[in-house]
């Protein structure tokens, strides 16, 4: 059976032809090509970035650290590597990241099967020959069977639309881009535009260096205390123990996407199990004050129905509020740093080190562009109510064309020779977040209308890899050479991930997660909000029976098949 898709060189063409073409080589793409090549099909991973790393390789300003607790934020597929490798911290660093994923793709062997400094400008299905045709943007071209998009969720930064940005003649740098090395702050005059998960990280380092920083500010974010430190030998003796139970409490959460590590049992069980309705208002304050202490991500879902339900929302908005004022003391700061008035949760809030205590440097100010918002920029700086901010480098810590635009941004077709990104114009419609119509053997990992970027996005990667490798073993074994989803499945699963988004407050927000930060994207909530439990039920559902949502079709069954490879 694998000879059969084993496939050749296809030296006609000058290319290659692979069962499965990946691209990106983050964390899905090298569990994507190990869980693949392990099932006998003959696989390439094509990567933009000269090594491994995903998202985390363009990522390297100062403070890049994961707001997500390295014991998991990292795989659980391998006992090799959960056995061989041991993190440093509580949240790992960028550099660590990378240095994992390098050394995975060593370990097991991974590297002989991808391309780096490969960035794929093209990839069509031709209808002809039943394959993916991908080019690289230096012009090389792969074919394959199979077309599996990995390329990350966050992973394609957007500059902010502000009037005359590129007058600008100091040095400006997205950090998503950063360079290698990076600049020399020393008494230079720095502006920040940005205070989501990046800036909150990066502010508190870059101010430490510069001479003098302007931070420019429009929404007031949610902000916890990350409380990072040393991983000891007591807490991997506790990891070690707890470890297979933490995951499977991973996997059966709705929304505790951060896992709640080392945290005591009876704070722990809330986020799964408790609504906070349930629990009288003292009762809520006490378990957030206990989770505060503790730190990081999970602080503010400590309860279920933290997003659906407004008293309880409001409680733990009105919470973190008020915690403002214990990192700077002033009145005055405080009020101009409380996160602004919109539900807790429905912008990823942030998660990080001696942000808020940053702005009471001598050698920082706060610019509110809420009220007054960025006017233009100039030669020298940045102007704002008439003021000109004079400044010698500019950080856009601006965000990202999340979930859609890694895809949209290549030139991506689909059996009738429509691009995804005409495609979507509209809204994103999807069958699980993987796969879509007129769009034959292609599959996403981290798509649209999957849990992906609401839930620890490493745990729902894999459980996908492993779904679309189950995939394409079923179609081997039966000889199938084409999956085809059914519009009508993508609908009714479209319409579910329409209606969960209409449980909770997710639309109220401007935010990424809604697509707001983009210039004439369409509003739409752009993960299933139903929780992973549910997107897990239903794509078991769907597997165990079969795949019986695709059509299939074997070799003889395609017109004019006398020109397929086989
Ligand atoms: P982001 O959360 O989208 O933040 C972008 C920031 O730029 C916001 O503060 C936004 O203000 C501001 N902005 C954009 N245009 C502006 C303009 N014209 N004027 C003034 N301000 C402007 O982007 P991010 O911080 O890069 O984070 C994106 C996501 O990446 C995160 O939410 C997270 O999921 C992920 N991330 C994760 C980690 C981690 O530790 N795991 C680290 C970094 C990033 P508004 O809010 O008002 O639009």
């Amino acid at each position: 059976m694998v000879e059969e898709h084993t496939v050749t060189n296809d030296a006609a063409r000058g290319a290659n032809v692979y069962d499965v073409l990946i691209m990106g080589a983050g964390f899905a793409g090298l569990h994507g090509l190990h869980r693949l090549r392990e099932d006998g099909f003959r696989v390439l991973a094509l990567e933009a970035a000269p090594d491994t790393g995903g998202a985390w390789y363009w990522n390297s300003y100062p403070g890049a650290r994961c707001d997500v607790e390295s014991l998991v934020y990292c795989y659980s597929f391998s006992p090799v590597i959960d056995a061989e490798w041991r993190w440093s911290e509580r949240y790992a660093a960028r550099d660590e990241i990378c240095q994992y994923l390098q050394w995975v793709a060593t370990r097991l062997d991974l590297r002989k099967d991808i391309r780096f400094n490969s960035r794929i400008a093209k990839a069509h299905f031709d209808k002809n020959d039943q394959l993916w045709h991908l080019r690289t943007e230096n012009g090389e071209e792969f074919l394959g069977r199979h077309f599996i998009a990995s390329s990350g969720p966050i992973s394609t930064p957007i500059m902010p639309n502000i009037p005359g940005l590129s007058d600008f003649r100091g040095q400006m740098i997205h950090t998503a881009r950063w360079p290698t090395p990076g600049p020399d702050f020393a008494g230079k005059r720095v502006g920040v535009i940005g205070t989501g998960s990046s800036g909150t990280q990066l502010i508190p380092l870059v101010a430490e260096q510069c001479g003098q920083m302007h931070v420019f500010m429009r929404t007031r974010n949610y902000y916890m205390p990350a409380r990072n430190r040393p991983l000891t030998d007591e807490d991997y003796e506790w990891w070690y123990k707890n470890r297979d139970d933490v995951r499977a409490k991973l996997n059966r959460s709705e929304i505790s996407g951060g896992g709640d590590i080392m945290l005591d049992e009876d704070i722990a069980k809330h986020p799964n199990s408790t609504n906070g309705i349930d629990l009288r208002r003292e009762e809520r304050f006490e378990i957030l004050e206990k989770r505060w202490e503790h730190g990081g991500a999970m602080i503010g879902y400590a309860f279920r129905d933290v997003i659906w339900n407004p008293e309880v929302n409001e409680d733990v908005s009105e919470f973190f509020r008020k915690k403002v004022h214990t990192f700077v003391g002033d009145a005055g700061l405080a009020e101009k740093l409380e996160p602004g008035k919109f539900p807790f949760g429905t912008k990823r809030p942030t998660v990080g080190t001696d942000f808020f205590e940053t702005f009471l440097r001598p050698n920082v100010s706060l610019v509110d562009v809420k009220a007054s918002p960025i006017e233009r920029m100039t030669e020298k700086g940045v102007v704002v109510a008439g003021k000109e901010y004079e400044i010698d480098i500019l950080i856009l810590a601006s965000g990202f064309d999340a979930v859609t635009g890694a895809l949209t941004s290549i030139d991506i077709r689909g059996e009738s020779g429509r691009s995804l990104k005409e495609t979507w114009v509209d809204g994103t419609a999807t069958f699980l977040g993987i796969s879509l119509v007129d769009f034959p053997n292609f599959y996403m990992i981290g798509g649209p209308g999957s849990p992906s970027v609401l839930t620890n996005v490493v745990r729902t990667n894999e459980f996908q890899v492993d779904w679309i490798a189950d995939l394409l073993c079923q179609m081997r074994e039966n000889g199938h050479r084409i999956a085809k989803v059914k519009p009508e499945a993508q609908q009714a699963w479209a319409d579910k991930v329409e209606k969960a988004a209409t449980h909770g407050f997710w639309g109220k927000t401007d935010s990424w997660y809604v697509g707001a930060n983009v210039p004439g994207k369409k509003r739409q909530i752009l993960a299933f909000t139903g929780g992973l439990p549910a997107y897990r039920k239903a794509c078991n559902v769907e597997r165990d029976s079969g795949f019986s949502q695709y059509g299939f079709s074997h070799l003889a069954e395609l017109a004019d098949a006398s020109v397929l490879l086989s």
